[in-house]
């Protein structure tokens, strides 16, 4: 008797994605096949994706070379669901997470010298490939960050940008514990840049546009409160001896500007909000006390790593709202409007 053998035609399965079809457009939710691994890649099912203000870069096409469509998202937070071949140090279940720094070639000259963060062919997730505004996600295995088991994906997520960034610019600036450090504006990464200042034992100035964050501020572990509205916060700080560090998370290049003559000698402001206008100074404000303006950009995996350590540690914790990912064009909105208190994530 021959018995007639029917193949099943494979189904490949399918997932959700809000992808960007080209600069300008506005999102789509798609479903598109569930990607593959390749060599030295693992696939990660995602959890929750933060939704960061630089995500304006790629739905907008502010950065020449972005390929479309490309699904955004650098504030990835999941478990590794599959691993390419070559791949041995993560396995599959592992909680994992992306941030910005979204791959470094390993042998280009400050790769060689072991900083990364600065490699000449550095990828940003969710801008060279596409990110965690979708359910699964391929990833090269050197961004990823192991997340501990003390954090959940939705607080996670906005700890691999938002908070790295604050952490790592503030635990680099040179500010020791006692010093003068002001956290110019209170929101997606000033809420984050207060609790870190506070936790590493600084005086902590926390500087908002009214008086509305004021008990926000002191909650999360400020010791001052300065409205910007109702005093000029530059003569704020020198009246508490001056800024050791100012971090200016709000991008805001006029309140910046405004804050320059708050810095105490050997005083530095560490720049992290991203506004396009410019920074004004006089040589005088900057050589009169040795005073320094420095950029920011958030780090390496490793330093993602102790961030969320940092985060079990001591209990700070982001505040967030969240979205489905099928509302993704709400989060979005929600995010520009700068009301968020103060992270918007995706969950899938
Ligand atoms: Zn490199």
């Amino acid at each position: 008797m021959v018995t007639l053998r029917v193949t099943p035609k494979r189904e490949a399965a399918l997932m959700k994605a809000a992808q960007v079809s080209k600069a300008g457009a506005e999102f789509e939710i798609i479903k598109r096949e569930i990607p593959e691994p390749n060599t030295g890649q693992v696939r990660i099912k995602v959890n929750a994706c933060g939704i960061c203000h630089s995500d304006v870069l790629v739905k907008e096409g502010l950065l020449p070379g972005i390929q479309y469509p490309r699904v955004p998202g650098h504030e990835v937070a999941g478990v590794v669901d599959e691993v390419g071949a070559g791949v041995t140090s993560w396995k599959k279940g592992q909680r994992v997470g992306v941030g910005w720094h979204g791959g470094h070639d390993n042998t280009c000259r400050e790769c060689r010298r072991g900083d990364f963060r600065n490699c000449r062919n550095v990828k940003i997730s969710g801008l060279s490939y596409d990110g965690g505004y979708q359910q699964y996600m391929v990833a090269p295995v050197e961004p990823l960050v192991p997340i501990p088991d003390g954090l959940t994906d939705v607080e996670a997520a906005p700890l691999l940008d938002a908070g790295i960034t604050t952490y790592n610019a503030l635990r680099n600036s040179g500010a020791v514990p006692g010093d003068l450090v002001a956290v110019q504006g209170i929101g997606g990464l000033g809420h984050l840049g207060v609790q870190f200042a506070s936790k590493f034992g600084y005086n902590v100035a926390a500087i908002g546009r009214g008086s509305e964050n004021a008990m926000l501020a002191k909650k999360l572990g400020a010791h001052v409160y300065i409205d910007s509205q109702a005093t000029n916060a530059a003569e704020a700080l020198q009246k508490l001896g001056g800024a050791r560090v100012i971090i200016a998370t709000a991008p805001n290049s006029k309140a910046m500007s405004a804050l320059i003559n708050g810095l105490g000698p050997n005083g530095k402001l560490v720049v992290v909000g991203a506004a396009p206008d410019s920074i004004e100074v006089t040589p005088a404000q900057l050589i009169f006390g040795s005073k320094t303006i420095q950029g920011w950009a958030a780090g390496t995996p490793a330093a993602s790593e102790d961030t969320l350590n940092f985060c079990v540690l001591t209990g700070i914790r982001p505040m967030i709202e969240t979205y489905p990912l099928e509302r993704v064009d709400e989060a979005y909105a929600r995010m520009l409007s700068g009301n968020a208190q103060f992270r918007v994530v995706l969950t899938m």
